[in-house]
């Protein structure tokens, strides 16, 4: 590639390695109308993705998992299409659904399974497009779902511009639906050393990018260093924004940076994290590499701390500029 070719930003080169960031479902959420939903169900090919007790249903009876079903299957499992969320449309026009399946997961037809959507996402189960569609889908579904009142009145809320918004059925109340931005940041000091933690949560051996919500009234570069303070006691300067990822777990974008230390005694959140230290690059690359003297390892690729960290690791922080 030339350098005329290359993108001018990293936005597009490690946000579309990261999970759940291959959607390719057109959304027309603003020509969105009262009748969209009717139409997208009415269409002949459409496809829905369809939710039981916080997992995803598959079809299990193929030569892999399909994670689509016709309307007349959704219908057959007893779903309520009028609550169903129109995900967007592929390149042919044919309208993706979501919804709930009000079917019990430990008593499913035999052909059919429920898997986590972590599950589905780390192990590469469904291809990168419908993986995007079904972290969209999950997002949705579980904002419905603690959006059912009205945080005016009081009062049920109903689904409005086919899932794309819920209206108060008392007072002119309208919410869209929300995503909470969090900063996953690789902090390093300039030279060849980078902070990983382990949070009492992970599995053994796993260590990876700090990470914290932003909070209201604050810039992204400010929640990286305000969360690196928190979580390490270390004071941050220059933040680059590098890298973004869907994150439905349960509504949340990920913003990937690098920041850059300036101080280097760590004294870390004993509530937060259950270890945190300073890395050397060497170290680092034998993590990435499954090779680390006792077996620490880093995130998989999946995830964009898992290439935040990579970057570090190739000595490449300038070219995910
Ligand atoms: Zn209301």
């Amino acid at each position: 590639m030339s350098d005329s070719e290359k993108p001018a930003t990293a936005l597009p080169q490690i946000s579309r390695r990261t999970g759940f960031s291959r959607n390719s479902l057109r959304r027309d959420g603003e020509l969105r109308t009262e009748e969209s939903l009717a139409a997208a169900l009415g269409h002949p090919a459409a496809s829905a993705y369809l939710s039981a007790g916080g997992k995803w249903l598959v079809k299990t009876d193929g030569p892999g998992l399909a994670a689509d079903f016709t309307i007349d299957e959704a219908m057959a499992l007893g779903v309520a299409l009028d609550e169903a969320i129109l995900l967007g449309f592929d390149a042919g026009d044919v309208p993706a659904l979501a919804a709930l399946a009000p079917v019990p997961v430990d008593a499913l037809p035999p052909h059919l399974s429920a898997m986590d959507l972590r599950a589905i996402a780390m192990e590469g189960r469904v291809d990168p497009d419908t993986e995007g569609r079904l972290g969209q889908a999950a997002h949705l579904v579980q904002w419905h779902a603690k959006t059912r009142f009205c945080g005016v009145c009081g009062a049920p809320t109903r689904n409005a511009a086919a899932g794309y918004r819920r209206e108060c059925t008392a007072c002119d109340n309208v919410v869209f639906p929300r995503t909470d931005p969090v900063t996953i940041m690789l902090v390093h000091d300039g030279e060849g050393n980078c902070i990983l933690g382990r949070q009492p949560r992970f599995p053994e051996n796993f260590w990876s990018c700090l990470a914290g919500f932003v909070e209201p009234g604050e810039t992204l570069e400010d929640a990286v260093r305000r969360e690196t303070m928190e979580e390490a006691g270390v004071g941050v300067g220059a933040v680059e924004i590098v890298a973004s990822q869907p994150w439905p777990f349960p509504g949340n974008l990920m913003i990937g940076c690098l920041a850059l230390a300036t101080s280097r005694d760590i004294t870390f959140d004993t509530t937060e994290l259950e270890a945190c230290r300073w890395f050397s690059r060497a170290e680092v690359q034998a993590m990435l590499g499954a090779r680390h003297e006792t077996g620490l390892m880093v995130p998989k690729p999946f995830a964009i701390a898992h290439h935040l960290i990579k970057a570090f690791a190739e000595d490449d922080l300038t070219a995910t500029r």
